[in-house]
């Protein structure tokens, strides 16, 4: 044996590492796996020009023996020679280590965990292990099987091995704190979410031999990704769906990514169906690098909005051992998320102009989505502007496109079915076709609407009556003063307006104008925020003078009656616009109380 002394330069380097990448400290067996498949592929490659031996099974055993306190990572690959055992492993990938650390001191930046992903290599096998050691034998002829030991300091030690077989074996000494990795489920667990996918069969054992004879590999080595779209059935993308993502409602629809020219990608989309329980949208893009899993949702690559699907995406060319700050600004990342963003907006207006009918049954669950992607991404918007579409309160769809070539260009909306149901029947009672408007990000998407279409004007249905008093001031029915004089004693700040209503069982109705709305809630939004000192908005009183026991009141002398059932009247109108609040519901009832006991005297 010789002994060596690593060349680094800092001292201490795997404290450090440890500290790190405390929270992804199972990343070392990707490495090592990731290391074993690369040199399977390098011999893969020699053997196909003619200057390896042809093999007939390339596998990647790991073995996990518990009362030994090891783990072996076995490949039969290109294996290493002396010399390049002390190339690559102590001055590659100890100065990997190094330089690891010096990108992350500038990046400082905990959350770029990309870097925590790649270019760590064969030293974060440290991060599990007290001690390596590495048993390999070279592909070339000649060659002398070496093995190598080093505990992670700055030495090691190199001699001759008894390896007799081409390819590498590391064997990792669990460390006292790692013990968790010495269960086979929990390094099952790490080999599913890493490797689930790689091109080499791996195998999973204890190491006892009966474990030995019948196993299967753990991966899957063909994923349905890298098939050909054309060879693969709806079945197929269901149960691969199923398989990833342990979600077991079916997708509605799916995108099937295959670019090998400018750059090379390939992928599946899948737009979920909602959880309406829980109202939210939990997507996830496992992002792959030739198989190898990396992270789940990585901003930089994948446009944001596009978080809102579920899918996996592999990119062999993405530099990914860079920071992020690179990625954001990097061409061919951009150039990767505008081609997947192009795709999405393909398939959203293919189908809405192929199948609509389908379309609009899916609306409901990926309308968040589209909304979300236009407000994001002013392209996305362009591509997918005539695929946008409304739902109408007799449950027919309409299109943006329709409503933007209409003559109307007023699309009054609902957001809450049940809370606006007094105007809802009044719209209706008008002849007035309405849309449902009511996610959460509805607020955002029509303003966005209304600024790429001037003419376009969205106005919620409790703003009706209010916009189209200046059009019926011809309503002026005899009574209508007096009505007016008699509720603006009971109309506290609103304004007072009376008016003729188709429907006339309404007696009377808050209104408040959208752009007054929207202030409000603006304000809200932002807390008030000192500058956003808004005069109280002024609400109206619309008082209907086609209806019987209004016209009968402003008939009415004076007197506690009337009194009684103005206030009830105004209460009533707050009740169908919001609710009321303590003092106003307590004074509602005792009203209502005494408004029942009048029935009885008569
Ligand atoms: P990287 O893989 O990023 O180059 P590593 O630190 O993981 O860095 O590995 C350093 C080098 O050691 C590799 O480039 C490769 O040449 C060699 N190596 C590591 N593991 C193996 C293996 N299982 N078989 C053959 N060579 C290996």
């Amino acid at each position: 044996m010789t002994k060596g002394k690593i060349s680094v330069h800092t001292d201490n380097l795997l404290p450090i590492i440890k500290k790190w990448l405390y929270s992804d400290s199972d990343i070392f067996l990707r490495e090592l796996v990731s290391n074993a498949q690369d040199a399977i592929m390098k011999h893969k490659k020699l053997s196909g020009i003619g200057e390896a031996e042809a093999e007939s099974k390339y596998e990647i055993h790991v073995k996990v023996k518990k009362e030994d306190g090891i783990i072996t990572i076995t490949d039969n690959g290109i294996g290493m020679t002396e010399d390049e055992v002390e190339k690559y492993i102590n001055q590659v990938a100890f100065s990997g280590a190094e330089e690891f650390i010096k990108k992350y001191e500038n990046e400082k930046d905990e959350k770029s965990k990309i870097i925590g992903h790649f270019g760590l290599g064969f030293y974060s096998a440290f991060m599990a292990a007290k001690s390596v050691e590495i048993d390999t034998l070279s592909y070339k002829e000649g060659a002398k099987p070496v093995h190598w030991v080093s505990d992670g300091g700055a030495e090691y030690e190199i001699g001759e091995s008894d390896k007799d077989s081409r390819g590498t074996c590391i064997t990792l000494h669990i460390a006292d704190d790692s013990k968790q990795f010495l269960e086979t489920s929990t390094i099952r667990a790490i080999l599913n979410k890493y490797c689930a996918f790689l091109p080499i069969e791996i195998y999973l054992t204890d190491g006892s031999e009966e474990a030995d004879k019948e196993i299967k590999p753990i991966n899957n080595t063909s994923p349905l990704w890298l098939k050909n779209p054309n060879d693969c059935t709806d079945e197929e993308y269901i149960e691969f769906y199923h398989q990833v993502f342990m979600d077991f409602n079916a997708p509605l629809f799916w995108i099937h990514l295959n670019v090998d020219y400018p750059f090379n990608l390939k992928g599946i989309l899948y737009f979920p169906k909602l959880n309406h329980e829980l109202q939210s949208i939990e997507g996830q893009i496992k992002l792959y690098n030739n198989q190898v899993f990396i992270a789940d949702n990585i901003k930089e690559v994948t446009p944001e909005y596009l978080m809102l699907l579920k899918g996996v995406i592999d990119c062999p060319d993405l530099p990914l051992n860079v920071s992020r700050s690179f990625l954001q600004n990097d061409g061919y990342v951009n150039k990767v998320s505008a081609h997947i963003t192009k795709k999405v907006a393909d398939k959203l207006t293919g189908l809405c102009k192929t199948d609509n009918e389908k379309y609009t049954q899916y609306w409901d669950d990926i309308n968040p989505f589209v909304k979300y992607g236009c407000m994001r991404d002013e392209k996305f918007y362009d591509r997918v502007k005539d695929a946008i579409i409304f739902k109408k309160d007799d449950n027919s769809y309409v299109s943006l496109k329709d409503i933007n070539e209409g003559e109307d260009k007023i699309v009054y909306y609902i957001t809450d079915s049940d809370a606006q149901a007094q105007y809802v029947s009044l719209l209706k009672s008008e002849n007035i076709s309405m849309v449902y408007l009511n996610t959460n990000i509805d607020n955002h998407f029509i303003s966005l609407l209304e600024y790429k279409n001037p003419e376009l004007k969205f106005k919620r249905v409790d703003s009706y009556v209010s916009e189209s008093i200046k059009e019926s001031e011809d309503n002026n029915a005899d009574n209508t003063s007096a009505i007016k004089s008699l509720f603006e004693k009971y109309a506290g700040d609103a304004k007072v307006d009376v008016q003729a209503l188709k429907a006339k069982n309404v007696t009377a109705m808050f209104t408040i104008s959208e752009e007054a709305r929207r202030m409000e809630e603006m304000a809200k939004m932002y807390g008030n925020m000192g500058m956003m000192n808004l005069p109280k908005q002024e609400e109206t009183l619309v008082v209907n003078s086609s209806n019987a026991l209004v016209s009968k009141l402003a008939e009415r002398e004076d007197d506690s009656i009337k009194e009684l059932i103005c206030s009830q009247i105004v209460a009533m109108a707050k009740l169908s616009r919001s609710s009321l609040t303590g003092d106003e519901k307590t004074e509602f009832l005792d009203r209502s109380a005494a408004i029942l006991e009048k029935l009885l005297e008569k």
